[in-house]
């Protein structure tokens, strides 16, 4: 279990975007944006620290949302379970208020052991 915050993702963002097209010392040459290249891209990356900014060097949302798998909304923090996060993994995120209906959903049933009742009526 760890927290994700959209501040962290933020702060990681020109990290990553290194990690993504900078290769055996040099930027990789396909490049689609608004900068010259990648290096230019990532200079500005560099000195982003809002959201928005990010969406504005990259042009979209996707490198800093920080997305509930139940809800879908974008928030500044979820606590992410399951897997070690990487392509096809059972990784899930969930906002505090998705964290929180799943936790009353088991009180309504009675806790743990509620929960293993109704399991078993089903049988
Ligand atoms: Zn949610």
């Amino acid at each position: 279990m760890q927290i994700i915050r959209k501040s962290d993702l933020i702060r990681y963002v020109s990290v990553i975007y290194k990690k993504q097209y900078f290769h055996n010392n040099k930027w990789d040459e396909c490049y689609f944006g608004k900068f010259k290249d990648h290096e230019q891209q990532y200079s500005a990356l560099l000195k982003a620290t809002t959201d928005n900014e990010v969406q504005e060097i990259i042009g979209n949302s996707g490198w800093t949302r920080n997305k509930c798998n139940e809800c879908n909304g974008d928030f500044e923090v979820t606590i992410q379970v399951g897997e070690e996060p990487f392509y096809d993994s059972a990784t899930v995120n969930l906002c505090i208020d998705c964290l929180s209906k799943a936790h009353k959903e088991m009180i309504l049933h009675g806790g743990w052991d509620g929960l293993l009742s109704v399991s078993r009526q089903g049988d």
